[in-house]
């Protein structure tokens, strides 16, 4: 991967807006730009500073400009950079960047600038993937997550352990440079519980997944109850319609969006809900089973019973349901049906009444699944994992310090201990990139949109 050349992408949504910004990155992009830019010389103007002109294909004014210099290394990719700001047209923007090409650069590849900026120095790979993951944030706790890792507080919490490990790796490569002779420069019981305190914080960061997981990517819920307990009624009491008005807005297809509702910043997914709308009949050919699949992918199930069920049959159900070993919320609908006497002795059991039809108990119903989700507050310092790609390969590290014990345990010789560290180090260093193949940064960066 070569970055020699001048890079040219529209960073603004395409379509038509206020404003579009078309940026050049790369050692010609100041060059490029002065030679369509009608207005002061750019290239002896100071980083930071903004200067108004035209730009002009030949004759032709194609629009007036604002344009941002930022002059290499104080830029995102290190190296310098040009913003355009032209009027959103479609047509101006096209113009432009197909000028840009004309005069030496090149169409940037998706994510380009940041892998750049990675290559450059400017941020480390869990940084980089961070920027992705900012973008696309649609939530307060994805945005918070996003926040951290590109912060770099996870980044500097590798770095450290990273440190410490090469600093024994190369101990024990000195031991093999030794051969026969038996010596050991690395302190074997220094060496057990730095990798003991490793495998503490690995294990931290493991665990923090499956919440990172959850702000970053929505609780999977699913709804489940016999036909016409109101399953689809209660789904569309909690997919308020503003969500719908707002998707029109947007023009995004409906289906995603209104499978989701936020509460207090935490999105939930409904798993399935075509299932849910579908016809009682449809539900019942299909059986159980797949009902049974589905809640197995969620991590919480609403569990609807309706007034008609009597509490030893609802009891029994949720004896069932708790071997499945997933949250649930258990709910009885329909309680504008429910006897007083009744609902007393149902009180006993832990369920949350509602009447979906006429929108009653739905906010306690929310609170609840707030409350069996149980995420934990986290706090600006906490490093929280959130990214599968670093959760599989904290494991394999954990694996490979296993086996540094193991050998720390057991008589084994030095080059094995040194091949399990310099493992360890490996998966260590994929995640900050310190260890990068041109498939891993090719599949991390083809899946950013272009002009970031
Ligand atoms: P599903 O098969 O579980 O999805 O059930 P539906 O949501 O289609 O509801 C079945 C029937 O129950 C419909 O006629 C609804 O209007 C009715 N229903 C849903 N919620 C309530 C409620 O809170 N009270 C009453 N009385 N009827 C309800």
């Amino acid at each position: 991967m070569t970055n020699n050349d001048t890079i040219v992408a529209l960073a603004t949504p395409s379509g038509i807006g206020a404003i579009g910004v078309i940026r050049l990155s790369g050692p010609d992009a100041l060059t490029i730009c002065n030679t369509v830019f009608k207005g002061r010389d750019l290239s002896v103007q100071a980083s930071h500073t903004i200067h108004f002109g035209t730009i002009r294909d030949g004759e032709v004014i194609l629009d007036e400009v604002l344009v941002s210099l930022f002059i290499a290394p104080h830029s995102y990719t290190k190296e310098n950079v040009v913003e355009i700001s032209t009027h959103g047209s479609a047509y101006i923007i096209e113009s432009i960047i197909k000028l840009f090409i004309r005069t030496g650069a090149r169409a940037a590849k998706p994510g380009e600038f940041t892998l750049r900026a990675f290559l450059n120095g400017g941020m480390d790979l869990s940084q980089a993937e961070a920027v992705a993951d900012l973008i696309a944030s649609n939530s307060a706790s994805s945005h918070l997550v996003a926040m951290q890792q590109m912060r770099g507080g996870f980044s500097s919490e590798l770095k450290g352990l990273r440190e410490q490990l090469i600093h024994f790796a190369s101990m024990i490569e000195l031991e093999l440079d030794f051969g026969e002779e038996d010596v050991e420069f690395a302190n074997r019981d220094q060496l057990r519980s730095l990798t003991l305190a490793i495998h503490a914080v690995l294990y931290r960061l493991i665990s923090s997944f499956e919440q990172g997981n959850v702000m970053k990517n929505g609780v999977p819920v699913v709804i489940a109850g016999k036909p016409n307990v109101g399953k689809s009624t209660l789904l569309n009491a909690l997919l308020n319609e503003e969500r719908a008005i707002v998707s029109e807005f947007a023009g995004t297809t409906r289906d995603t969006i209104e499978d989701e509702m936020s509460i207090n910043g935490v999105v939930f997914r409904f798993i399935d809900t075509a299932g849910i709308r579908e016809t009682a009949d449809v539900i019942e050919a299909q059986g159980v089973l797949r009902t049974r699949e589905k809640m197995k992918q969620a991590r919480l199930i609403l569990y609807l019973f309706d007034s008609e069920q009597g509490i030893e049959e609802i009891e029994e159900q949720l004896a069932e349901l708790a071997l499945l070993g997933i949250p649930i919320v258990g709910i009885v609908n329909k309680s504008d049906l429910l006897a007083p006497a009744v609902m007393e002795v149902l009180k006993g059991l832990e369920l949350i009444f509602i009447s979906a039809r006429d929108k009653v108990g739905i906010e306690e119903l929310k609170v609840e699944v707030l409350r069996k989700v149980n995420l934990h507050r986290i706090n600006n310092d906490d490093v929280i994992v959130s990214n599968i790609r670093h959760v599989e390969a904290l494991k394999k590290t954990e694996e490979a310090l296993d086996r540094v014990l193991y050998g720390l345990d057991n008589p084994v010789t030095s080059d094995f201990l040194a091949m399990d560290i310099k493992q360890a180090l490996y998966y260590l260093g994929e995640i900050t990139g310190a260890v990068t193949t041109d498939d891993l940064l090719e599949n991390i960066f083809s899946k950013f949109c272009i002009g970031k």
